[in-house]
C-alpha cells in the first residue's frame, strides 16, 4: 500500500507520517530529507546552490539512501553511506535546498530513488509531489496544511528542542520564502493532487493527524 502526503514546509508532514509508519509497519520515506542532503553535499563542496551545472555533475557521482534505525524505528538520511540526519535540519541547508531541488536531473534521480524504495512494499512518504508526481497511483493522497504562524512557532520549538538557534521571523520568512518558490517552480510544483484528502492541522494534535490518516488506511485496506 502506498500512501503520499503533500504539503507546505512545516505543515506536519514528516512527524505525522513517521508516526503512522511506526504504528502501521510502514516504512517511512523523508523525500525532502533526499533533497536536502544534495544541498548538504553542495554546501560541504563550496558550491553555489545555484550553480545547476556543477550540482548535476556532482549528483552524477552522489549515492543518496534512506534506512529505518532498528533501534530507534527513525528514518535515516544517507549520503554517500554517511548518516546525514541531523546535519541537513540547519537553516543554512533549508536555504540551499528549494534551489537546489529544482535541478531536472537531481529530480529525476530522487524521483527514481522514491519509487524504488516505495515499491518494495507498504510505504508512507512525504514531501511536496509525492501525490502528483512520484506516486500519481498512491492507494491513499493526503495533502496537509496549517496556519503559517502555528507552522512557524511548531518549527521554532522544533529548532530549540533539538538545539539549534533560529528566530522565530526568521523561521518564518524561510517558510515562506520556500513555500513560494515551491508553489511557483515549473518541475512538479507544490500541489495537492485532486484526488487528495485536504487536513487542515492548525487545530489538530499530533496525535490526531495521525490516528485520522490511520482510519483512511483502515478503511482502504
Ligand atoms: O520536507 P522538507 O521541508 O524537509 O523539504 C525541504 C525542501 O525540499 C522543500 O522546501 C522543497 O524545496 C524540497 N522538496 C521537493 N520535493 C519533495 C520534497 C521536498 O521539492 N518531494
Amino acid at each position: 500500500m502506498i500512501n503520499a502526503i503533500d504539503g507546505p514546509a512545516a505543515s506536519g508532514k514528516s512527524t505525522t507520517a513517521k508516526l503512522v509508519g511506526q504504528k502501521m509497519n510502514f516504512l517511512f520515506i523523508d523525500t525532502g530529507a533526499m533533497y536536502r542532503a544534495m544541498a548538504l553535499k553542495a554546501y560541504k563542496m563550496g558550491i553555489d546552490y545555484e550553480d545547476s551545472r556543477l550540482i548535476k555533475n556532482i549528483m552524477l557521482a552522489t549515492v543518496i539512501d534512506q534506512k529505518i534505525d532498528q533501534d530507534t524505528g527513525d528514518t535515516v538520511t544517507l549520503l554517500d553511506k554517511v548518516d546525514v540526519s541531523h546535519e541537513i535540519r540547519t537553516p543554512e541547508i533549508s536555504k540551499g535546498v528549494t534551489a537546489v531541488c529544482e535541478i531536472k536531473e537531481v529530480r529525476d534521480n530522487l524521483v527514481e530513488i522514491q519509487r524504488n524504495l516505495g515499491n518494495k512494499g507498504n510505504v508512507i512518504l512525504d514531501g511536496r509531489d509525492i501525490g502528483t508526481v512520484v506516486f500519481p497511483n498512491a492507494d491513499l493522497k493526503f495533502f496537509m496544511i496549517a496556519d503559517v504562524d502555528i507552522r512557524a512557532n511548531r518549527r521554532f520549538k522544533e529548532m530549540q528542542e533539538k538545539g539549534m538557534s533560529s528566530s522565530l521571523e526568521d523561521i518564518k520568512a524561510d517558510i515562506i520564502r520556500r513555500d513560494d518558490r515551491d508553489s511557483n517552480r515549473s518541475n512538479s510544483p507544490l500541489k495537492a493532487a485532486e484526488d487528495a484528502i485536504l487536513i487542515d492541522t492548525s487545530e489538530l494534535t499530533i496525535n490526531e493527524q495521525v490516528e485520522f490518516i490511520i482510519e483512511k488506511i483502515k478503511e482502504r485496506s
